[in-house]
C-alpha cells in the first residue's frame, strides 16, 4: 500500500501508515512528473512525498 502526501502532512502520513500497516515506513520524494498527476492523501495539494512499505 502507498500514500502520498504533502509537505504538511507527511507526520500524519507516516503515522497514519504505522496505525494501518503495523509495518515500518519508507519514505520517498516523488519524482517531478509524479508530483503533477499526484494529489496529497490529506489534502488538496500537490503530493511531495510517497511512503510505502518496500
Ligand atoms: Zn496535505
Amino acid at each position: 500500500m502507498e500514500k502520498f502526501s504533502c509537505e504538511i502532512h507527511i507526520d500524519h502520513a507516516l503515522d497514519m501508515f504505522v496505525a494501518e500497516n503495523e509495518d515500518f515506513p519508507i519514505m520517498d520524494k516523488l519524482v517531478n512528473s509524479e508530483k503533477l498527476s499526484t494529489k496529497c492523501d490529506y489534502c488538496e495539494e500537490q503530493a511531495v512525498y510517497i511512503v510505502s512499505s518496500k
